[in-house]
């Protein structure tokens, strides 16, 4: 079969809820991934941020395959062997008291709800069912109800309604907004992205994730962040959070969390917050499961063995240095943290940035457009500073070819 023959399968039996680039991969090394044709390209997606330690990062498959052969999964009706294991590991990695696990971001960001929504009720005296959530404009969470009843992308709202109450939305990185918005004595938390990715890599002023926590605080009111894209080393510190020395009360994780390896999240929260929710309130068959928990603490040694923090910090300086000096007028703007970044399309001859993508492509460089005009750039925390240079050499000649 050839390339059009795996697009065409798809598009007659899959739903068409995406709109991928047509290239069909079926293998990936670090920071490479091939097409069934054998053309090689450099992975500048990763995922969405799920695979920093790279494609088939050869410890965490040895603790997937291992695993895989001796126990996968026994639902929480019962104890494994595993989980208590990753339970301490990940706490004691992010300095919380408890950890709850789940599957996909999306998961992560319901269970941070409810369990704030529990907290509010149970300790902070709301009444009943009077609980608010306080979001951002441009927040991207996830696909369930709930989540698109928070959203202000119509792309993920419209035509799903009735949706879910109790969220006020305030706009991204104004702490005018948030002060007024908390002073509604029924606000239990705030939920935040510390860099907004799937919005297009915005990243707030800095000052405003600490002056937001400060502010929280004041009001009794729980700082939950949405580090399910950030996290995990993607923007040069384990946390987007830790640049600005702001410990979330409930921190949500995903994707990289399992190197792209298998679906896991994870809610981290301390006891007074976490032990609100009892048995039998909460939970998912496969949350927590003992191939989940090995595949977890693989990714995380990853991180910290490898340095990923400190080199996506170090490379993503020099990556943003670099695409400013391509110095064309289709770029308008370069920004990001680490190695989460993005440019700004201006379109040329009706070309947007999704042609961009294709060219790239063309060069051996896989992007993904995200609202049009912005194109992400989010290679694996792996890549080496030589690589980095090709691969500014790539987007280079790409943008000269517009
Ligand atoms: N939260 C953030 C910040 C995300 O970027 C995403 C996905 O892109 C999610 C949540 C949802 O994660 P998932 O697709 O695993 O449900």
């Amino acid at each position: 079969m050839k390339t059009q023959d795996y697009i065409q399968r798809e598009d007659k039996f899959g739903a068409h809820n995406y709109h991928p680039l047509p290239v069909v991969l079926d293998r990936g090394e670090g920071v490479f991934v091939w097409d069934v044709e054998g053309e090689k390209y450099f992975d500048f997606l990763s995922a969405y941020s799920a695979v920093n330690q790279g494609h088939c990062n050869p410890k965490i498959i040895k603790a997937l395959t291992d695993q895989a052969g001796k126990l996968t999964l026994t639902s929480r009706a019962f104890y494994n062997d595993v989980l208590g294991e990753f339970e301490e590991y990940v706490t004691k990695y992010f300095g919380y008291d408890k950890v709850l696990p789940m599957n996909s971001g999306a998961e992560g960001d319901e269970t941070a709800i409810k369990l704030c929504r529990k907290w509010a009720y149970e300790k902070k005296g709301i009444a009943d069912n009077e609980a608010k959530i306080i979001v951002c404009e441009g927040n991207f969470h996830g696909r369930t109800i709930t989540i698109i009843s928070m959203s202000t992308d119509p792309d993920s709202y419209k035509g799903f309604g009735p949706y879910t109450p109790g969220f006020i939305t305030v706009p991204y990185n104004d702490t005018e907004a948030l002060a007024k918005a908390l002073e509604d004595p029924n606000v239990a938390g705030f939920l935040v992205e510390p860099i907004q990715g799937e919005a297009g890599v915005y990243v707030p002023d800095d000052g405003y994730l600490s002056k937001a926590f400060e502010m929280c605080k004041a009001k009794n009111v729980l700082f939950i962040a949405d580090e399910v894209q950030t996290g995990i080393a993607r923007t040069g510190k384990l946390l987007a959070c830790d640049h600005e020395g702001v410990r979330p009360d409930i921190l949500i994780l995903g994707k990289a969390l399992s190197g792209g390896v298998y679906p896991v999240s994870a809610v981290l929260a301390d006891d007074d917050i976490m032990l609100t929710i009892k048995p039998g309130e909460h939970g998912s068959t496969y949350g927590g499961n003992p191939l989940a928990a090995k595949v977890a603490i693989a990714a995380l040694e990853v991180i910290e063995e490898e340095g990923l923090a400190d080199h996506a910090e170090k490379l993503g300086i020099l990556f943003r240095s670099e695409l400013e000096k391509i110095n064309h007028p289709m770029i308008t703007l370069v920004r990001g943290k680490g190695l989460l970044n993005a440019i700004i399309i201006e379109p040329k001859d009706g070309k947007t940035a999704w042609d961009v993508c294709v060219a790239l492509k063309e060069n051996g460089l896989l992007a993904k457009p995200t609202h049009e005009h912005i194109i992400r750039f989010a290679p694996p925390l792996v890549i080496t500073e030589e690589q980095i240079m090709e691969s500014i050499a790539i987007i280079s000649k790409t943008i000269r070819e517009f």
